[in-house]
């Protein structure tokens, strides 16, 4: 007998942003191996023994090899084993390399997507990633920067192009300069949305050239998603989030999820 490996997405910010399937899995889970941006109130009250194997930019606090021995060991020794992570596990959350662990030992997996920030956190913030004669496609673009050799994957500059930047708060120069370098006009609308869909969601619209003081002055932080593109200036008639928002409590929101199912 052997166990089985689920790759659940989290959502970004709040609990709640969980699907109803990846809700089920929870509960059913014998582990959650959880990372550092997943809400925590949605482990409260599991039967699951808890892994946090959450990983900081820079300080890697359990390596990768290690999270994919320990996934496959666990599901080895026949437990059902979850695999929490923050948004949508495919979305530059390492899914591939632990689910190809997993089938190299035999392993069943299952993947349950998840609602990612590089499309919700914009949202939040009243910027739909694609709009009607504005933009009609979209890239999402990691920020993060492994070494000197790795450049990022912006795109040349299309109008009707938005352009979604993850991790890039630590590397917000580097990645400017590589706007400017593919052709992004200075007045280009840039918006960064800080703990997208959590109560103290903060939204700052600026522009490609003005972006390193602003983001300077305006004291950003990570988690925050980077969005390049007209579609910004949507934000200023489409903002709907009022940033006083009650968090979900954990109970009422695996009442609601499991009623009917007792
Ligand atoms: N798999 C995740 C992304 C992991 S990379 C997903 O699909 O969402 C981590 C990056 O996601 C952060 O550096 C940040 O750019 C973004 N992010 C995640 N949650 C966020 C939030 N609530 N607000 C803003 N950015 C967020």
């Amino acid at each position: 007998m052997m166990g089985k490996v689920t790759f659940l997405g989290a959502g970004p910010g709040p609990a709640d942003l969980i699907t109803v399937r990846g809700l089920r899995a929870l509960e059913k889970a014998d582990v959650v191996l959880y990372d550092h941006l997943v809400d925590k109130t949605l482990l409260h009250g599991l039967r699951a023994r808890l892994i946090d194997v959450g990983k900081h930019s820079g300080w890697h606090r359990v390596p990768q090899e290690q999270i994919n021995t320990m996934i496959v060991a666990l599901a080895r020794g026949d437990e059902n084993v979850v695999r929490l992570k923050g948004g949508d596990p495919a979305v530059f959350g390492r899914v591939g390399e632990e689910a190809l662990a997993c089938v190299e030992h035999g392993i069943e997996v299952e993947w349950i997507p998840g609602v990612t920030s590089a499309i919700a956190v914009p949202a939040f913030a009243g910027i739909p990633v694609t709009h009607r004669g504005v933009a009609d496609s979209f890239c999402v673009v990691t920020a993060h920067r492994r070494n000197d050799e790795f450049d990022f994957a912006i795109p040349p500059f299309q109008p009707r192009m938005t352009v979604v930047l993850l991790m890039g708060v630590g590397t917000l120069a580097a990645w400017i300069e590589v706007l400017h370098r593919q052709g992004y006009p200075e007045d280009w609308p840039l918006a960064f949305v800080e703990r997208g869909a959590c109560a103290d969601q903060r939204v700052l619209k600026t522009t490609v050239g003005e972006a390193i003081e602003a983001a300077a002055a305006f004291q950003l932080k990570s988690p925050a998603v980077a969005v390049v593109g007209q579609v910004v200036t949507l934000h200023e008639v489409l903002a709907w989030k009022r940033d006083s928002g009650a968090r979900v409590q954990p109970r009422a929101l695996f009442a609601t999820s499991t009623s009917g199912a007792a």
